[in-house]
């Protein structure tokens, strides 16, 4: 067994020595593409893998040749819609045999969250890279195994925040980086939207893994930190519930929370079930300001700074992030903002301790 010490400096060695790029690739119709192809097989064909799916289409780099459904007539009309073969289909039973499939390079794990887990460590027991949906696990302990599994396999594993790629939030990540709001002083993030059906998997503890803090107010998390530019030392929280009824025992309906960072830089973030139109980044340095509102819907992000808003026009998030996450595994390219087990696991680290400051009461320090 590592200690937690051992398990930091073995993840964040390759981390740390990664060259910030100042660009990001984005899709070209202009040239026909002869290049490595990323072949992915679709775990999970729900709502979200259907967005996926359809982005994917427009991606060079990133082709669907594997799915993997519970569900027989869906495998088959997905095999249709989207051209691939019957020996590329799997169930949940026997997706293991992927191990001897050299069509399938990769999994792209889109199941209800705690599914993540289990799921991923059958992926690298395969040999296949995994890429997971957010939340990439139900709590730290999960993602450190998903992380050495997936090491131990010699695969890589990356998280699915499409956030990393777009436009409008990499331009201000880099302005960020270079000094234009000067030092940072402040972050709020606002993550929420009113839930509907109440027999959704979102709102069963033992699927969802929580409430809305695990579902959206993860983009607030993950938002402050990419952001800020650093990782928060400690949090405190508070939990409102208007209706337990919908939203029962560990399935959080409205938290509030507020992070510091080392570098003396607040947050405060506010994530919710019971609430619209909730989604919204704001950054303040001494020199200026940067927002992005909407921040993490499915686009457009519209940003603006101090100095005027930012014009990048949209593309779908989920094609500029196949496409770079093909590079990231194909040709080890180093994004802006990594997308690795380790920027999961950060996330569920902090997410742990929101809840156990909620729960307390108190300051509760974040210990990666
Ligand atoms: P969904 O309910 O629409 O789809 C889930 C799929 O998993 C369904 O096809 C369902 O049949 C299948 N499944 C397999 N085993 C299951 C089980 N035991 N119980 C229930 N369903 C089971 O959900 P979704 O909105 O597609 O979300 C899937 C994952 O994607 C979640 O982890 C979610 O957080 C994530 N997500 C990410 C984004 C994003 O923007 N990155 C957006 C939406 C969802």
């Amino acid at each position: 067994m590592t200690n937690r010490r051992q398990f930091i400096s073995k993840l964040t060695a390759p981390f740390l020595a990664m060259p910030v790029l100042s660009e990001l690739a984005f899709p070209s119709c202009a040239s026909p593409y002869e290049g490595p192809v990323l072949k992915v097989a679709l775990m999970g064909l729900g709502g979200y893998a259907t967005r996926v799916a359809e982005a994917m289409q427009a991606s060079k780099k990133a082709r669907i040749t594997g799915l993997i459904s519970g569900t027989p007539e869906k495998l088959k009309s997905w095999q249709q819609k989207y051209n691939v073969s019957t020996k590329n289909c799997y169930n949940y039973e026997n997706f293991d045999a992927i191990k001897n499939n050299p069509e399938i390079d990769a999994v792209y794990i889109l199941t209800p969250n705690a599914l993540h887990h289990p799921q991923a460590l059958r992926v690298a027991a395969a040999g296949k890279h995994v890429i997971c949906e957010k939340p990439m696990a139900l709590n730290a302990r999960q993602g450190k195994e998903m992380v050495e599994a997936c090491k131990k396999a010699g695969k890589q594993l990356l998280v699915g925040y499409r956030m990393h790629f777009e436009a409008n939030t990499v331009d201000i990540i880099q302005q960020r980086i270079n000094g234009n709001f000067g030092k940072i002083l402040f972050f709020q993030g606002l993550s929420g939207f009113r839930i509907g059906n109440p027999s959704q998997w979102r709102l069963n503890k033992e699927l969802a893994g929580g409430g809305a803090m695990m579902d959206i107010g993860i983009y607030s998390v993950n938002g402050a930190r990419y952001m800020v530019g650093e990782d928060p030392i400690w949090v405190t929280a508070q939990e409102t519930k208007t209706n337990p009824t919908l939203f029962k025992e560990g399935v959080d309906e409205t938290i509030q929370f507020q992070m510091g960072f080392p570098g003396g830089a607040v947050a405060s973030c506010l994530s919710t079930y019971n609430m619209n139109n909730l989604d919204r980044f704001f950054l303040n340095g001494e020199k200026g300001f940067a927002e992005l509102y909407p921040a993490s819907g499915y686009g457009p992000i519209k940003g603006r700074t101090h100095q005027g808003e930012l014009n990048h026009p949209h593309v779908a998030h989920q094609t500029t992030q196949m496409e770079e996450m093909a590079a990231i595994l194909l040709e080890n390219k180093k994004p802006l903002v990594p997308v690795d087990g380790l920027e999961g696991w950060k996330d569920l680290v902090i997410i742990d301790a929101i809840y156990k400051a909620a729960a307390s009461g108190q300051k509760e320090p974040i210990r990666y």
